[in-house]
This record gives structure tokens, sequence and C-alpha cells, in this order.
């Protein structure tokens, strides 16, 4: 039913349903009240509101795409479309006219700069020889020349170290001193071994350029120039505000889901509320219609369902609702509120009783 139902039709239709409820009474006769009518109202606005500015930009390398980008003259005054949708968010970056250029990197040399860790050499120092880890490059390298290859033992020979046998058989024969099982077995009495890093040259390739004694400029990314242009934004973002009266909580599935609501969409500034409304609900609804500054589309959806309550003198204790739906009229009903509070009242009377008993039971058992 897409137009408010009459008190009449209300009446018919709360009748039919309070006469399958097994209520007898008409509740147009005698007692009946005229139907008290409200209506529910639903409304949200969303805007595109539009913000935007520039900015002076600088990145690395050639940036061909920005030359592809929509140029403007004077950010404030440029034109853009509006959104079609006004809950889309929408980014448009622009150019401004004769601001894109190269200019080149004043910090490197073509993108590299000399190695600050070699010094531009490719190669870093290392020494040519290593102590032997397992003498640890000290006298321990051989029991009779210390690694020096003249004998320096002053003790007699069974006083020596590694004078049994046992400990002689890890020894090998000294390249110093040229005595049999004597030696450390990894250096043979060197005390040293070639720097496995270096292999004895003394240097060793540059972690940080690889040997080729440059490094890449980051600042630049290697490229050596940088792309400069002034940078336009225009964003556009929905913001959202509603005011919605939608009665007792207990009715609202039944409202929302069968409700025949009147739906009047608003798009311009200039777009009227509908004449039918009444003062309250245009006081609610018209602060959100007063355009925004940056207000660049608009879409405001008013909803409205008209609810009738009436009274069954025949069952006092039930409150009926109307409302119309997409097949008529809907009708419902809800205990009255006085009866909620007295069923509550009940039960709150028997809690309060059953524990009087308890607590006499318990006196009298002890
Ligand atoms: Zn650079
Ligand atoms: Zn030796
Ligand atoms: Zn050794
Ligand atoms: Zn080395
Ligand atoms: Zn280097």
């Amino acid at each position: 039913m897409d137009r408010r139902p009459s008190d009449a039709e209300i009446l018919e239709a709360v009748e039919a349903y309070a006469r399958r409820r097994g209520v007898p009474d008409r509740p147009a006769g005698p007692g009946a009240e005229a139907p008290a009518w409200q209506v529910l109202l639903d409304f949200r606005i969303v805007r595109s509101v539009e913000t935007r500015g520039e900015r002076p930009m600088r990145e690395p390398g050639s940036r061909d795409d920005i030359a592809s980008r929509p140029t403007y003259t004077d950010i404030g005054s440029h034109r853009v479309p509006p959104p079609d949708d006004p809950e889309l968010s929408r980014s448009r970056l622009l150019v401004r006219g004769g601001s894109l250029g190269e200019e080149r990197c004043a910090d490197c040399d073509g993108g590299t700069n000399k190695c600050g860790t070699c010094g531009g050499r490719g190669v870093r120092d290392c020494p040519r020889f290593v102590d032997c880890p397992v003498c640890e490059g000290g006298p321990d390298a051989c029991w009779e020349c210390e690694g020096t290859g003249r004998s320096r033992s002053r003790r007699p020979p069974h006083l020596r170290a590694g004078a049994s046998p046992a400990d002689r058989a890890a020894r090998v024969r000294c390249t110093r001193c040229r005595i049999d099982d004597v030696a450390c077995p990894k250096c043979r009495g060197r005390r040293q071994l070639d720097c496995p890093d270096c292999k004895k040259s003394g240097h060793v390739e540059c972690t940080a350029c690889s040997g080729t004694k440059r490094v890449t400029h980051q600042e630049c990314r290697g490229t050596g120039r940088f792309t400069v242009w002034t940078e336009g934004w225009i964003h556009q973002n929905p913001h959202r505000a509603k005011e919605r009266r939608l009665g007792r909580l207990d009715l609202r599935r039944a409202t929302g889901n069968t409700g025949h609501w009147y739906e009047t969409i608003l798009r311009k500034t200039t777009d009227k509320l509908p004449d039918d409304l009444d003062g309250s609900d245009e006081a609610l609804v018209a602060p959100h219609l007063t355009p925004r500054k940056d207000e660049v589309a608009r879409r405001a959806t008013l909803r409205r369902l008209p609810l009738a309550h009436v009274r069954v003198p025949a069952d006092p204790h039930r409150d009926y609702f109307a409302f119309p739906s997409h097949t008529g009229i809907e009708v419902t009903s809800r205990p009255t509120t006085e009866r909620v509070r007295h069923f509550a009242a009940i039960a709150t009377a028997s809690v309060a009783l059953v524990v009087i008993v308890v607590l006499l039971a318990m006196a009298l058992l002890r």
C-alpha cells in the first residue's frame, strides 16, 4: 500500500486480526478510540566532500609516467566532475602545467660515489698470516725450539714435555728445528698459518663495493637525476549523517521487515523535503540539508512509515499496531507496558515469597 491507510481501513484490519486471535469484540464498537498515529522516520544523507591542495615533488630518476597525468593552472579553481555516486572515494593527482622537469643529482657522479669503506681501492687490507688455532701461535708450536728453529730446552731429555711415547704420538716433525715428533700437527712448528681469507696476498675484495670501487647513490637510486614537479591533488570522500526515530524497540523487526516505507530521495541542494512532513520531523532533518562548503554531490534518503496504535476494549492488556505493508496493512500486537510491569511485579513478589519461606524453614530447622 503506497499511501497512508484511512482510520477505517486500519480499524477493519485490526478487527480481522483480533478475531483471528479469538477476541470477539469489534475494536470500532463502544468504548473504542480512533487510531493514534505516529510516523517512524529513517533519514540518511551522504555527501561527497572535496579537499584539494598542491605540493612540490622530487623523485629519483626519470618519471615518464608523470607527463601523462592531467595538468592544471590553478588548483583552487580547477574543475573536476563530481562522482556519480557520493558514496565513492576518489583521488586525482594532477601536474601544474609547466612545472615538470629533471635536475641532475648534486651529490653523486652519474648515480655512484667512491666507495667509502675501501676508500675507492676496491680491496681492504688483510693480515697475510694468522695464529695457528691449535697451538695458539705460542711456544707449544714445538717442544724443542718453540717455533724459533733453535733448541731452547735446557732440561734433560727424560723430563722434557712430551717425553712419553703417548705424548709424542700426535706430534710431527718440526719444519724449524727438524726434530721428529715434537711439533704442533697443524702448523708444524711455524706458529702461524697462511691467512685463508686473502691466501697470503695481504688484501681481500671490499664487500661494500664488491671490488668495483664505487657504490650506488641511494638518494637518487643510482640514476644521477631527479624528476621535479608541482603536484595538485583533489580528493572526494563521502561524509555521512543520519537521524532516526524508529519507535518501540520490540516493533522494529516487524516494521523494518514488512513495512512499506515511503521513500524520498534528494540529490540536489535545491531539492525540497516533502510537504506532508510535520514540523518536528522537518526540524530534525532540515539542518542536515544545509549545503556544506566543498560539497560536490549528495544523496539524502528520507524513509517514513506511518504507524497506528489501536486499543481494543475487549482486550485491554494488549496494544495493537497497524502499518502499511507491501501487501496491504500489517497488524501486530504486544502486551501493554502496564501489563508487562504487572507481571514483572508478580515475578518479583514470587521470588520474595520463596526467599521468606526458605528463611522460615531454615529458622525452624535450627
Ligand atoms: Zn645521486
Ligand atoms: Zn722446532
Ligand atoms: Zn700450531
Ligand atoms: Zn688475510
Ligand atoms: Zn669498496
